[in-house]
């Protein structure tokens, strides 16, 4: 397969989270799932055909980089949206493929109803309003400049819809915060209203708001994180599981991630393993060498502190985890061989590594570790 590790992707599990999300916010509203990041470490590849077989018509990225990716793959039919970086040069090409954008500042609004006049195309676009995240989104005080603007243009764009995004919703904490900023987009949505300017999609929602404030829902809900099985922080998952009666099957992993020992060997007493002292044997020891290390993504704060499962048994790492290998000690596991499999994430027999103690232990958080699982290591779907 020309590299030391592989993922597998789950359809099974994919298409059953799937079924959960649409579950919860109900037939009325569209799903849209988030790809950016690579969708989210899985392949833009693999995540959207196996949406497309799972009923999804929508799909948001981040840049027109990711949108022409993902353009690549899709179905004609289905639908795609940035919700970030565009270029001048770029917003020709999304308005010539109707790709629908957010529009957040006029600047990017007088140029794409400006190469919509030149093409005879409409610029699909998404309206985002600032509500308390701070980073992009037309302030309410625009308001009567952009509405005039969209009306006098009313030929050349579609209003596709009107979006925020809240800051902080995956914790109980940022409970006001997000209070508020529900508040503040309806009094956009108010304003739009009264200037009989109609948005075909009220979305404000991604994974944490639509799983704990049933009202964020609306038109369309942006899954991310949510639709690869992974909870966007403890406490939605505790919310979820109060709320329901069987909870614990409701989300899946999708992901797994596979490698094989490289080396077995002993190590005498006293001896100490991998760069510097980190880790010294105080007993003679067997130890196994996988080839994957932090260029591989496997964080180097897993030194002498990450797992990994071999013949079926959770074994740790010692010493550091280097730019291309880790070593773990395999002393207590009967048999170990060069070429047995060695899963990092993912089960094996009956034990299983989850992503979330993974991240516990490297300090990371699931978003921030799928997105660093390298572009290059092999992706194939299973069932
Ligand atoms: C990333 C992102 C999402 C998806 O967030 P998740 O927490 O992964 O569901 C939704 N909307 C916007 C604007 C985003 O940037």
């Amino acid at each position: 397969m020309f590299n030391t590790s592989h993922i597998e992707i789950s359809r099974s599990a994919y298409k059953s989270n799937i079924r959960y999300l649409k579950k919860i916010i109900g037939k009325e509203a569209r799903l849209s799932s988030v790809i950016k990041g690579n969708a989210y470490g899985h392949g833009v590849e693999n995540i959207l055909p196996l949406g497309e077989e799972a009923g999804i018509d929508h799909f948001s990225v981040f840049s027109a980089n990711e949108a022409l990716d993902a353009f690549k793959v899709k179905k004609p039919e289905t639908r795609l949206m940035i919700m970030g970086h565009i270029e001048d040069p770029e917003l020709e090409w999304a308005v010539d493929n109707e790709v629908e954008f957010y529009v957040f500042d006029m600047g990017r609004l007088e140029k794409a109803i400006e190469v919509a006049k030149r093409t005879g195309k409409k610029a699909h676009i998404h309206i985002e309003a600032e509500t308390g995240f701070h980073r992009t989104g037309f302030e309410y005080e625009k308001l009567p400049e952009l509405v005039q603007f969209l009306k006098a243009n009313h030929d050349h764009c579609v209003f596709e819809g009107l979006c925020t995004h809240y800051a902080g919703a995956e914790s109980l904490a940022n409970y006001l915060r997000v209070k508020n900023q529900i508040t503040l987009y309806r009094k956009f949505y108010r304003y739009f209203m009264r200037h009989e300017l109609f948005p075909r999609y009220r979305h404000t929602a991604g994974s944490a708001a639509a799983l704990t404030y049933p009202n964020t829902i609306m038109d369309m809900v942006r899954f991310g994180i949510a639709q690869y099985g992974f909870w966007p922080s403890p406490e939605t998952q505790m919310f979820r599981f109060k709320k329901e009666s069987v909870p614990d099957h409701s989300l899946k992993r999708t992901l797994s991630w596979k490698s094989r020992v490289m080396v077995v060997k002993e190590v005498e007493a006293g001896q100490f393993v991998g760069y510097g002292s980190s880790y010294l044997a105080n007993k003679r020891i067997r130890i196994a060498v996988i080839p994957v290390g932090y260029s591989n993504g496997f964080s180097r704060s897993l030194s002498n502190t990450g797992r990994v499962l071999i013949r079926g048994r959770r074994v740790p790492v010692i010493g550091t985890v280097t730019m291309n290998t880790m070593t773990v000690n395999v002393s207590d596991v009967p048999g170990v061989e060069k070429g047995d499999e060695v899963v990092m994430i993912g089960s094996q027999k009956r034990m299983s590594i989850s992503i979330a103690s993974f991240c516990e232990m490297s300090n990371q958080l699931n978003y921030q570790l799928l997105t660093r699982i390298p572009a290059d290591i092999p992706r194939v779907i299973v069932n």
